[in-house]
């Protein structure tokens, strides 16, 4: 397994179309594996092909420890409505409250290549929709309001000057936040209170 770069706002991939899975092989699975890892080291909720680079209609979730993963994912059915923040891997210390449906219907096929329904609410409707946002080239930042997008995009002027190429090397961060925190035992993880969606 591995842990991927994730691209940042800024990079074309995230706002183009993913491509339908034709086939779920081994390749694909080593893919979601590295999905997973990638997810789990930014301590995200979700993560979808694009942020990674790739095209795949492929999203991968985890919420209340219950790893999903989404192949071919889409929303059949949503109901009720709720806002709440978010944040997302690909636009780092931004965040921003978004209205979505409350409950989803999501229908799916599995890592086995199994096809599969699903009825979700709360804060997994939220990450799922999310998600599958992403695979249609689509960010929470779209559904702020023009003001509150005028000061996101001041505000994300500055931080993506950490990211070159709109690239974000995980593992380097993962390797100073390592070094940092023998450094001092005490310091406490950016954000770690308010998780991202992905
Ligand atoms: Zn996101």
């Amino acid at each position: 397994m591995a842990i991927l770069d994730i691209r940042v706002l800024g990079d074309p991939i995230l706002r183009e179309q993913t491509v339908p899975v034709e086939a779920v092989t081994d390749a694909l699975r080593s893919f979601i594996n590295d999905m997973f890892e990638t997810m789990y080291a930014a301590e995200g909720i979700g993560l979808a092909a694009p942020q990674v680079g790739r095209r795949e209609r492929v999203a991968v979730v985890d919420v209340d420890d219950r790893p999903l993963v989404l192949v071919n994912p889409e929303i059949v059915a949503r109901g009720g409505s709720a806002k709440a923040e978010e944040g997302c891997l690909s636009i780092p210390e931004i965040f921003g409250s978004v209205e979505r449906a409350e409950r989803v219907t999501v229908r799916a096929v599995d890592r086995d290549g199994v096809a599969f329904e699903l009825e979700a609410e709360g804060l997994l409707a939220r990450c799922i929709q999310h998600e599958i946002d992403h695979l249609d080239g689509k960010l929470f930042i779209d559904y702020l309001s023009m003001l509150k997008r005028r000061s996101v995009a001041k505000a994300w002027d500055k931080e993506v000057q950490q990211y070159p190429n709109f690239i974000r090397d995980l593992a380097r961060e993962l390797a100073e936040d390592t070094k940092r925190s023998r450094r001092s035992k005490s310091r406490e993880r950016d954000g770690a209170a308010t998780p991202p969606i992905e």
